[in-house]
């Protein structure tokens, strides 16, 4: 049931996470409990950021064997 992606729409994926990434990034950096240390280590919208995180991660990790795929052939 796993679609195979190409190259062209993970990296479309990417890009968007990085978008999403960044919003998140801008709301957490306002919130007045990040402005202390360790602040974001209680904040919901930090663990949403790590979440991104491991997808990017992970899309990475496929678009990379995807291409050393290509290179073999
Ligand atoms: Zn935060």
């Amino acid at each position: 049931m796993v679609k195979i992606m190409s190259i062209d729409e993970l990296e479309e994926q990417v890009e968007k996470l990085l978008d999403e990434r960044d919003k998140l990034e801008e709301t957490c950096d306002t919130l007045p409990q990040c402005q202390e240390d360790d602040g974001c280590d209680t904040c919901k919208i930090y663990n949403k950021i790590a979440e991104i995180d491991d997808k990017i991660e992970a899309l990475e990790d496929k678009i990379e064997s995807l291409m050393g795929d290509e290179e073999e052939e």
